[in-house]
């Protein structure tokens, strides 16, 4: 019997397939092959990921259910503030037994291979504007600089650059505020 190359996303189904009914869990701790996200923010490689993992065996193949939790690290979008936080993201995809049209996700012999599942699930969950908090005031338009707390009071918001040209044209001479 060939033994195809296994890695640590492979999960042995052997004693489930073509088995409609049986199923079997794994709670596996996973490192991340490689850095998976090309955002501001991504997961890095040798990150765990917490998977938990439910293998149905059904007509058609091995419908996989389950869900990683990890954390991912990047910048904040408006401070730049390093950020590290948790992400927990859930999947669900039916593995099929090989027919005569490929499948993209197929049982593979005794086992199923989980990476590219994982990966897509976890990529497509990642913040494409992440903000260390949620009312994260930026920088300072003229300065650059990090902005306080929001502290209330004197400070401004910043301007979105698409509006400047509006906001001068509404107030010429700059000294209405
Ligand atoms: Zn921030």
């Amino acid at each position: 019997m060939k033994t195809r190359v296994s890695g640590p996303f492979v999960l042995p189904v052997r004693d489930i397939v073509r088995k409609p009914g049986e199923m079997r869990e794994h709670r596996i701790v996973v490192p991340a092959p490689e850095r998976w996200g090309e955002g501001i923010v991504s997961v890095e490689k040798g990150r765990e990921l917490d998977l938990d993992v439910r293998l149905e065996s059904v007509h058609e193949g091995i419908l996989v259910t389950g869900d990683v939790e990890t954390v991912y690290e990047g910048v904040c979008g408006r401070c730049l503030r390093d950020l590290a936080e948790r992400v927990e993201v859930e999947f669900q995809e039916l593995f099929e037994y090989p027919g005569q049209e490929a499948a993209d996700f197929e049982v593979q012999d005794d086992h199923v291979d989980l990476e590219n599942l994982v990966r897509d699930a976890l990529v497509l969950a990642l913040p494409f504007q992440p903000v260390c908090q949620p009312d994260c005031p930026g920088l300072d338009p003229n300065t650059g600089e990090r902005l306080a707390e929001s502290s209330g009071a004197a400070q401004q918001a910043p301007v979105d650059p698409r509006w400047a040209a509006l906001q001068e044209f509404t107030d010429p001479n700059g000294s209405a505020r």
